[in-house]
Order: C-alpha cells, then structure tokens, then sequence
C-alpha cells in the first residue's frame, strides 16, 4: 500500500537521555497538529533529526531509538553537532533565514556551510530512498531542506513529492544576489507541488524561476524536464477549535484555580490599570519587537493621559541565542525596556512587563484571553500563527488585534488594523486607534476574522495540500501521452529491429540539443554527430533531420553526413548525396509591409533580435526579461494577425514568433518523405509547436516523441534531450 513520508528538520518528537533512560517527549507546535492526520493516515513515516546530537550516541543508542520511533511511525536522521552547527545554525539561519526575511546585510555565505548543507540534505534524501517505493507521496517542509526534492526525484522519478515553504520566498531582486540560486530554485524545482503561505511568495519565487533559470511559466505551471510543477497558494491556519476551547476553560475558571501570571494580571485588572496591549515573539530581529518598544514609547510621549492606563505585556521567547545577531538584538531589546520603564514608571505603574522566556499553553492562554490588544508587527514573517491564535481565543469576538501589513497572516485577516511596522509614527497611533475603538467595531472586525480562521484552520491547509499533491499524482498515472519507460524503450527497439524499412525524423533545436541564449552556439556535439553516424550506418534506415534552421546553418553542420535535411520547416530539402532544392514559397514581397512592425518591436523591446531567412523572419525573445518578452509576444502576435496576407502564416514557437509561408511546413515536408518508400517504423521526435505539424500527418502507427510535457499530439513523450539520446542510443 502506497505511503505518506512527512519530511522535516525536527521529529515532532523531542529524544532526551534523563539519568540513563531514553525519554521520547511529543512536542505540539503547529506542523505536529497540521500533518497528525496526514501521519496516521494510513500507512505513514516521518522522517527527520531527533533534537539528540549523534556525539551522545552509541550505535546500540542509535537502534534503540530508532526502534521507539518505529512504533509511531518516525525514523530519525542523525545529525553530529559538527553537522548541526554549520548545516542548521551556519547556513540555514545565518544564511536563508536572514536571506528570505530580507536582512541582506545580516546573512553570511560560507562556502564550507553550504557543503554541509547539500551533505545534511543528502542525508535526508537518502533516508526517504531507503524506505520509498513507487506510488508513494512525498511532502517536504522548509527552507533547512530545499536540495531534498530534487535529490529524491534524481533517482526516484515516478515518486510524487511536495515541498512547503513555512518562510517567505524573497523578490527576484533579493534572491538573485545569493551564490548558489541556480542550484536551490533546481532544489526545489525536484517536487511536484510547491506551497507558499501567501500568493506574494508564490509571485517571487516564479519571477526568480524565469529570470534565473528562463523556464517556461504559464500561470502557476513550471515545465521542467518534462514535468509539469504546479506551485499554489496554502496559507497554514490553526487548531481553531483547541484554541476557542481553551479560552473558554480559562475565562469559566474561579480566582483560587487560576494560575500565578492570570492572578497578576488580575490585580492589574482591579487596579483599573486600563488596556493590556499583549506582544508575544521568538526574540528574533524579523519580529520587529524595537519598533515595537519605540512605538509605544512613542505613544506615551504623546498621549500623557494614558500614563497608568495601558500597559505593555511582552513575551519575548529565547531563540537562536548562540547566534551573534540574536545576541545583540537582547542586549538592545533589555535597553529599551530598561529605558522605556525609567522614563516612564511610578510607584504603582510600570508600563511593560517584559517576560525574556518561553511560556506553557496554560500561560499562554491566560495572555490572549486578558489582553485588550495585540500588537504584531513583524517586519517580515511567512505567516504569524500567533496573530490567529488570539483572534481563536476572542471568544467574545472583542479585542483589537494591530498586525503589520509584512506578515503572511495580514492577507487572510484585512479586517485587523493593518500597518506598516517600518513606521514608528502610524504603529503609535494605531496604539491609540485600538485603545479608543468602539467594541461595535471590534465585534465587527472578529467576527469577520475569526470566520476565515475557523473555516481555514490547519486540518484545511493539510488537507488541500495534500489532495493536489494526490491529484497530481493521479494525473499524471492517467495521462494519454506516455512517458517512455525502460520497458517502452524495449518495444521501440524491438520494433525497430525487427522491420525492414525505418524511418527517423529528428528535430534540432530542444530535441537533438538544448537551447542557447545565443542561437548560433547552439551548435550539434560530437556525441549527437557520432550518434546520427552510427543510426544512418544502420541497414534499411533513413534519417531525416527536420529543422525551422536555415539551410545554410543545416549544410554548415550536417551535410557531411549524407542525411536528409530539411530546413527552414520544409522550405529546403537536401536528399542524401543531392544538393539543396528549395520549394517554391510565396514570394517575399511581405516583408517590406511587416518588417517595420517586427523593428518596432526589437526597439521597444531590449533582448529581442529578428533573424532573416530565405523566406521567412523569426522574432527571437528568449535573451528579453521573460515577462516583458511574454507580454510584447502576445501583442505583436495581435497586431501581426490582423495583417497577415493569404498565404502567410505565424508560428508561435518557443520563445520565437516566426513569419512562414502557409503551404511550408513540417508536417507536409514529413509525409512526403514517408510516403516515398514503404517504410514500415517510423519515428518521429520534436520539442515545438512546428513538429505538432508532423506528429499529426504521420501514419498513426507511427512513434511520434515529445521533448518536455506540455500539450501535444504526440503518442509519447521524454523529459528532456538527453533522455532521447539514450533511446536514439539503443537502435544504433
Ligand atoms: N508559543 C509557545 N510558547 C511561547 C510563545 C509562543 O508555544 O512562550 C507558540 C505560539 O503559540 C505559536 C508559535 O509559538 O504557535 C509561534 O509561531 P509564529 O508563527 O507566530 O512564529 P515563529 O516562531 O514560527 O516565527
């Protein structure tokens, strides 16, 4: 039975060794509850590091431990703390962390960093290929873990694997000054499925697609190598229902069951000390907790009359403290207070209450249930459960929450008061905005929120992801064109040997070799001139190289090779040992009245170029910004139909617009070929909308062969050139 292999930095489990015994402690944060159901439906591993060095680890430790996991289903990667320092706290959070949040001047590339990096990847990788078997889904989580995918679909194809991004994804314009970008976005670009919190990140991350690698991006679909990558939209929700659950436990308990911090509170309460304003983070420099601090300074500096009515409650939890930038960022946060509270405080009134710790779910409760106002105002965070979390527990629908407009969360809950946390003057007023708004309006706002909440709670966001995830999977297992398998390749070779007149129709460019930014050193390698040598030696077999190129590219390349070629799409036949005969097109008389427009647009469009052929130009926008050239395509396709005469035809290509006579095309040019012998295989191979021409007037029990997965005609497809290569290999 198919399997779910969940794939994590850290077990929802903490290992810990107390006087000699091995204790296995659940831990409860948000993905542990978002992927329960997915981990024990049906037959399910997890797979990640056990929060336990392998220093303090024997190799009898080790099986033990990983016999405890088994039971529920984890399976530990043990990491050493030579691993962890430079993999987790080296490169993924001195590197990425600070990279994707956009402190530019914060990150550090280390070069011995990201070789632990690709090496603890590696280990991850290789553990899911231990355990995976074909039919099973793979879902791998964040940015410790971005080289995974593609090291699991390197040797597992068929596999199904999804990759969540519980960060923000940086613009193109960040993410481009990073060393090894190529080398992460082809991480990433090994799932099948891509998950972003928020539409903004799943926009960066195309852009970055485009421009750095220039893959083809329609929508939200990436074609590479052959596949179809969906990346969406899945913003993480909560446990609503644990949340509004206990709040209302918290609010139905008597004074004498209360815990300590809700006593305090309390007393603050009946001192009539006014609003809480409640602030809870990682003590992290992307939670923006300075502006915070100057803000509500800034607050009180304006608003004398609010001196002993308002109190700032700020939980500020220990995070990443080996970390120098984490370091300095608690020695600035305990200045701030320490001067806010001097300037400021009486004899009965200190107005922040700064906890430098973590706090148990009971604590926490106690916080959001009590306090009038939330201020969260990171300066970038992927989403922001905390922000949720309070709007869970305003069971009353009171309460005013102030989020910044640079946290994920901003885009599911407009109705909070939204703000820049950049700008210390507007997070003052919102200050007071929120203290003085009426509760009509604060029941307004929540129940409006918490609805979107409680509808798109965590079990939701799982949930859907998975089910694209198995859609996907599901499609592709259903899909008419075949992907040629090992067991393919053998009845093609089969085919091939056993008929008596053979017939291959090979394109170039995107099929024989891949594309350059520069047409003219897209030139044929010697593997490929060896390849068509070795397949024209080959008894009873034609070869045919059939490309839009211009004869004289085609003669300065192939013609020694005594094959047929066709160029210019059939414009141009060379039979054998004949020379080059050119069909008669329609005159060029066109060229005068199109040839403006196409100079306009070249001008207008920095990167374009147009290339002249006997008989046809082509506009070329693959060296243009990917966007700017997708968009100037589409026009001057719009203004170029409108004026095509009768005879002329426009050809969408790749990355290429080109002016062709209509009566030249492949698909002619082909069967009249095929229907010169009694050819009893054919083969036929192309990457283009051209070779579509082809594929469809071929005989039908002809192998026509796609080059990529994207819409055709063609019986079967290969992911990429190389894997035709090795099929052409098989006949030589
Ligand atoms: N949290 C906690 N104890 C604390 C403070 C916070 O368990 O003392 C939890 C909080 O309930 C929330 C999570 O930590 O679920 C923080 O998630 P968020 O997305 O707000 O920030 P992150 O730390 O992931 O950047």
């Amino acid at each position: 039975m198919p399997k779910n292999i969940i794939v994590s930095n850290r077990l929802p489990v903490q290992v810990e060794n107390k006087n000699q015994v091995w204790t296995f402690t659940p831990t409860s944060g948000g993905l542990a509850t978002g992927l329960k159901s997915v981990h024990e439906e049906g037959d399910s591993l997890w797979i990640g590091w056990p929060g336990v060095s392998d220093d303090l680890l024997s190799k009898k430790n080790k099986k033990q431990i990983n016999e405890t996991l088994s039971k529920n289903q984890f399976r530990a990667v043990f990491l050493d703390d030579n691993e962890l320092d430079h993999f987790y706290l080296g490169f993924s959070n001195k590197c990425l962390w600070p990279l994707f949040h956009y402190f530019i001047e914060y990150q550090k590339f280390d070069i011995d960093q990201w070789e632990y990096y690709t090496l603890v990847n590696q280990k991850f990788a290789d553990e899911v290929l231990n355990v995976i078997e074909d039919g099973d889904i793979v879902w791998i989580h964040d940015y410790q873990l971005l080289l995974c995918p593609q090291m699991i679909k390197e040797i597992k194809p068929e596999v199904t694997v999804g990759f969540f991004l519980h960060i923000p994804f940086p613009s193109f314009e960040i993410f481009r000054i990073f060393p090894k970008r190529e080398d992460l976005l082809n991480g990433i670009l090994g799932s099948d499925l891509i998950g972003f919190h928020t539409f903004d990140y799943q926009r960066h991350f195309l852009s970055s697609v485009k421009r750095i690698l220039n893959l083809d991006v329609n929508y939200n679909v990436i074609y590479h190598q052959g596949r179809e990558i969906e990346v969406n939209t899945f913003p993480m929700g909560i446990d609503f229902k644990k949340f509004e659950k206990a709040s209302y436990d918290n609010i139905q308990k008597s004074g004498l069951e209360s815990s300590e911090l809700k006593k305090q509170i309390n007393v603050h309460k009946l001192e009539n000390r006014g609003k809480l304003i409640l602030s809870i983070d990682r003590l992290d420099y992307t939670k923006g907790i300075i502006n915070r601090l100057l803000a509500f300074e800034r607050f009180l500096d304006n608003n004398i009359e609010y001196h002993d009515k308002v109190r700032l409650v700020m939980l500020a939890v220990p995070s990443r403290s080996e970390v120098s930038q984490y370091k300095i960022l608690k020695r600035q946060t305990d200045e701030v207070v320490g001067r806010i509270n001097g300037k400021f405080a009486t004899v009965n009134w200190t107005p922040v209450w700064y906890y430098y710790r973590s706090m148990d779910f009971e604590n926490l409760i106690d916080l959001y249930v009590s306090s009038d106002i939330a201020m969260i105002t990171p300066l970038r965070d992927g989403m922001n459960l905390v922000a949720k979390e309070y709007l869970a527990t305003r069971v009353n629908n009171d309460g005013v929450l102030i989020l910044s407009e640079l946290a994920g969360a901003s885009k599911e809950i407009p109705q909070a008061l939204v703000v820049n946390p950049f700008d210390i003057e507007e997070l003052a007023e919102s200050i007071k905005t929120a203290i003085e708004m009426p509760l009509k309006e604060q029941k307004e706002r929540n129940i409006i929120s918490r609805n979107r909440i409680e509808r798109y709670d965590i079990e939701k966001w799982s949930s859907s992801f998975m089910k694209s995830l198995k859609d996907h999977a599901f499609n592709l297992g259903t899909s008419k064109v075949k992907l040629i398998n090992s067991k393919i390749a053998k009845q093609i070779e089969t085919s091939y040997r056993n008929s008596n007149k053979k017939l291959l129709f090979l394109d170039y460019d995107g099929t024989l070799i891949n594309f350059h930014k520069n047409p003219e050193k897209a030139i044929p390698s010697i593997e490929v001139l060896k390849l068509i040598e070795k397949l024209k030696s080959n008894s009873n077999t034609d070869v045919v190289i059939i490309s839009g190129r211009s004869h004289l590219f085609m003669d300065k390349y192939f013609s020694s090779l005594n094959i047929i070629l066709i160029a210019e799409h059939g414009l141009f036949i060379k039979n054998k040992e004949d020379s080059w005969k050119k069909k008669k097109g329609l005159t060029i008389e066109w060229k005068e009245h199109l040839l403006p427009i196409l100079n306009t647009f070249t001008d207008n469009t920095p990167g374009t170029f147009i290339e002249h052929k006997t008989n046809s130009v082509v506009w070329h926008y693959r060296k243009a910004d990917p966007e700017l050239g997708k968009t100037r395509s589409i026009e001057l396709k719009t203004v170029l139909q409108s004026l095509l005469p009768n005879g002329l035809s426009l050809l969408d290509g790749n990355k290429i617009i080109e002016l062709v006579s209509s009566d030249v095309n492949k698909g002619v040019a082909a069967l009249d070929i095929s229907n010169k012998k009694k050819y009893d295989f054919i083969l036929a191979a192309g990457d283009d909308v051209p070779d579509e021409n082809m594929f469809t007037s071929l005989p039908e029990n002809s192998y026509t062969i796609k080059i990529g997965k994207k819409k055709t005609s063609a019986n079967y497809f290969l992911r990429k050139t190389e894997d035709l290569i090795k099929l052409l290999s098989l006949l030589e």
